[in-house]
């Protein structure tokens, strides 16, 4: 037998594809040829195989082999063919039989001594072979409880390619992904943690409610950080689909922990102020990782210190922001990520961020101005809720301490508001608020009575608002109402909904 074949997956995006991996022997000049778009580390991966082979006691056929993956147009990326590839070669040359592996999917990545190394992606990977009716796979021991998150999927490890081989030709046992329940997943911040706060706690509720980006202004100690880490306390816990989406693309990251489950929380990402593009919004080589904004996905990413950001940081988010994804160029074509985030923005008023009535501030006018200028084109003009918070005085501190509501109760209303929202808009495609276009609520049925909008036009009239501000108050007016279980905005909801937006909110 000179030709066999052994079944992997490759990723597109977070997309995968089951791939026919292919090796044919001919006699000629021993040589080894990969085809079907492979990119640099399927190159490596000729001679990571052949010193894999040769290290676990087998013989590298001394022919011409041509390897094939299929379909060749979908471009492959990665080292997770490694073992597939090991196997097929090992088939066609007759030192294995490869009845065992028929229709199962075989993942890893290969280290020159013969152990098999975990990969990214193993969960997009495996649904994806599940979907095409493969129901069996082998992946690396890392990568198995991951693996097992897919239901109906029969999962085997494999440590080395020698157990891999063991198995073919002895019918020796693979190893089994863990059994029991997963490790708990780590504790959310609560909300009960935050003393006084009045506004920024009714910022952070309207935001998770209509689904809002939110900007938090205010001198350092002001609590901004801990109001934005509560954020995903408070808004509804992941779908099936959400789940399976963010916990690929988190796969794909590597940034699975052992044990693995599915992630059912929004997830919070905290870039530092010096990220660089690609650690926002994903790159590298091989398969791409998705950045903070794809780690972010269905849930929050918070920029501390937002204007300290370089500008070309803050500007490769505004395509993600606008299209709810990432686009990154590759060697061949582009791999998209999803990244729907809710963006959360934290800004001292100035850049020597000193506390607040601190004479040794200098900044001028002009100065805080330009400061805060950093963040206006690209970032501020999306965001709905801007408001300034103040650091707790103490009489606050000792009055309030232990009376913050609790985020379970927060997020009950929240998920209450959102369920108005979703049913109010479900004939238009919308679920939350935020993403209800301007003109739909401007125009029958949603326009809301003249002597409501009074003064919201009067500040349009006057240039104190742009048009996008009047339609962003709308979208908040709206969440208000929804919040406070009533069908309709009225005066007093677009009022507060001018302060949520203006930072003029006391
Ligand atoms: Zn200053």
């Amino acid at each position: 037998m000179s030709y066999a074949r052994v079944l992997c997956v490759g990723l597109v995006g977070v997309t995968g594809h089951v791939v026919q991996v292919e090796a044919d022997l001919a006699s000629g000049l021993p040589t080894v040829a990969i085809t079907g778009l492979p990119d640099t580390a399927l190159h490596e991966a000729r001679d990571r195989v052949r010193a894999a082979v040769v290290n676990s006691g087998r013989t590298w056929p001394n022919r011409r082999i041509t390897i094939n993956l299929l379909p060749a147009t979908l471009p492959k990326y990665g080292s997770s063919f490694d073992l597939a590839i090991a196997a097929a070669v090992l088939g066609s040359a007759g030192e294995l039989p490869l009845l065992p592996l028929e229709r199962v999917v075989v993942l890893g990545e290969l280290g020159l001594d013969g152990t098999v190394r975990p990969v990214r992606g193993v969960l997009p990977m495996v649904a994806a072979a599940a979907r095409a009716g493969h129901d069996r796979v082998i992946v690396p021991v890392e990568n198995a409880a991951e693996a097992a998150v897919i239901p109906g999927v029969r999962v085997r490890a494999v440590d080395t390619l020698h157990r891999l081989v063991t198995f073919v030709t002895e019918g020796s046992p693979l190893l089994e992904p863990p059994q029991g329940a997963p490790a708990a997943a780590p504790p959310v911040p609560d909300l009960a943690d935050v003393a006084g706060q009045l506004l920024g706690r009714r910022a952070l509720e309207v935001a998770a409610a209509g689904g809002h980006h939110l900007a938090l202004l205010g001198p350092p100690g002001a609590g901004k950080t801990m109001l934005a880490e509560r954020l995903p306390s408070v808004l509804p816990e992941l779908d099936d689909d959400a789940a399976m989406e963010v916990t690929a693309l988190h796969s794909i990251a590597g940034l699975i922990p052992p044990g693995g489950q599915l992630i059912r929380r929004p997830p919070f990402q905290a870039p530092h102020h010096t990220a660089t593009v690609p650690a926002l919004v994903g790159g590298g080589s091989g398969l791409a990782r998705p950045g903070a904004v794809s780690l972010a996905h269905r849930g929050v990413l918070f920029l501390d210190e937002a204007p300290e950001f370089a500008k070309g940081a803050l500007d490769a988010l505004r395509q993600p922001l606008e299209h709810g994804r990432v686009r990154l160029a590759r060697s061949r074509g582009a791999a998209e990520y999803p990244a729907r985030v809710q963006l959360v923005l934290a800004a001292n008023p100035c850049p020597c961020a000193k506390p607040s009535g601190d004479v040794t501030c200098e900044c001028s006018p002009l100065t805080r101005r330009r400061y805060l200028g950093r963040l206006s084109g690209p970032l501020l003009d999306r965001i709905d809720v801007q408001v300034t918070v103040q650091p707790v005085r103490a009489a606050e501190l000792t009055e309030v301490a232990g009376s913050g509501e609790s985020s379970a109760a927060v997020a009950s209303r929240v998920a209450a508001a959102r369920a108005a929202a979703a049913a109010r808009w479900s004939g238009l495609g919308r679920r939350i608020n935020a993403e209800l276009p301007g003109p739909v609520l401007r125009r029958p049925p949603w326009c809301l009575p003249a002597p409501d909008t009074r003064e919201l036009r009067a500040r349009l009239d006057a240039g104190s608002l742009s048009a996008r501000g009047f339609d962003r108050v709308l979208r908040l007016a709206w969440t208000i109402a929804d919040l406070d279980g009533r069908d309709r905005p009225d005066a007093d909801d677009v009022r507060e909904a001018i302060g949520l937006r203006t930072g003029e909110a006391l």
